[in-house]
């Protein structure tokens, strides 16, 4: 009886995971951190990946499963994925996740967010009334929201709490050695102006200390419109800026149509990992903003 049922559990193993944790992450920067912070203990996915926009995705049947799956769900929150979460969440069906459970987490929450304009109404565009969503720009907001990921793990699988806890420890001891070096190499951006296509990078912006001048979107979330690209040709025609900023996912014509007529560079960023070549973790996703905004800053 004893051996059989060693051997029954030998064949049922290989078919299922290791990990104690399936966590899902509907942007590539939480699944990231999630495994810096659970290593072998977590499964992680993502649910877009760097070269989709993350307002806007389609909640596929395998997302479904997916979240049908999950013993944790960790968004940015603050309504960027409003369009396609709450359907996954439903079609899902799973309670452990449900906004309110301990399965449910956004990223947001955990850090200052800018820019909440309590303006519901979405057809002015998408204009994130609870403040801006897009924080993974700040690497200090990585470092809350690594905080309460480990807290969150250790409490959902606790005979593992103390592995989370050490993990915790070790990541944050790097990754603010990191930040000091990031803002030594960043230091000469200060002061410096930028236009950007989307309002994706203000918490970047505001750590080293850039000035937003103008944004591509006249409407955030709606594509620029020749107007509005007009009244900017104009406007920075003789400088007031000295960088034009897109995600790659944002088309390049706005900005490269900018570019040509004010002699502003533009860059693209990567906003999250695997948005570059480059960017292959959440270190070398710093490493490479800082290199291409120096790159086009720097130059001379
Ligand atoms: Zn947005």
């Amino acid at each position: 009886m004893y051996r059989f049922f060693v051997v029954a559990l030998l064949a049922w193993f290989p078919c299922v995971s290791n990990a104690d944790l399936n966590v899902f992450t509907c942007e590539p920067e939480w699944s990231a951190l999630t495994a810096e912070l659970g290593g072998d203990l977590v499964e992680v996915y993502s649910a877009t990946t760097a070269l989709q926009d993350p307002h806007y995705i389609q909640a596929r049947p395998s997302l479904i499963a997916k979240v049908r799956q999950a013993d944790l769900v960790i968004c940015s929150g603050a309504q960027l994925e409003i369009g396609w979460l709450p359907a996954l969440l439903r079609k899902a069906n799973n309670r452990d996740v449900l906004p309110g459970s301990d399965g449910y987490m956004e990223a947001s929450s955990f850090v200052v967010r800018v820019d909440a304009t309590g303006n519901v109404d979405r057809a002015k565009g998408d204009i994130h009334p609870q403040g801006n969503p897009h924080v993974q720009t700040n690497p200090h907001n990585i470092a809350a929201v690594a905080r309460a990921i480990a807290s969150r793990l250790a409490s959902l699988d606790q005979v593992n709490s103390d592995s989370y806890g050490e993990n915790l420890e070790r990541f944050l001891a790097s990754w603010n050695a990191a930040i000091d070096r990031w803002e030594e190499q960043a230091a000469s951006l200060r002061g410096k102006k930028a236009i950007t296509h989307h309002k994706s990078w203000v918490y970047l912006l505001l750590w080293l200390g850039i000035e937003e001048v103008a944004n591509l979107e006249a409407i955030p979330g709606l594509p620029p419109t020749a107007a509005h690209l007009g009244k900017l040709t104009s406007e920075f025609s003789d400088g007031g800026a000295d960088v034009i900023v897109r995600a790659p996912y944002q088309h390049e014509k706005p900005s490269d149509w900018l570019s040509e007529r004010t002699g502003i560079k533009a860059v693209v960023l990567p906003l999250t990992v695997g948005g570059t070549e480059a960017a292959t973790d959440l270190y070398s996703l710093f490493d490479d903003i800082i290199a291409r905004l120096n790159g086009v800053m720097n130059d001379g």
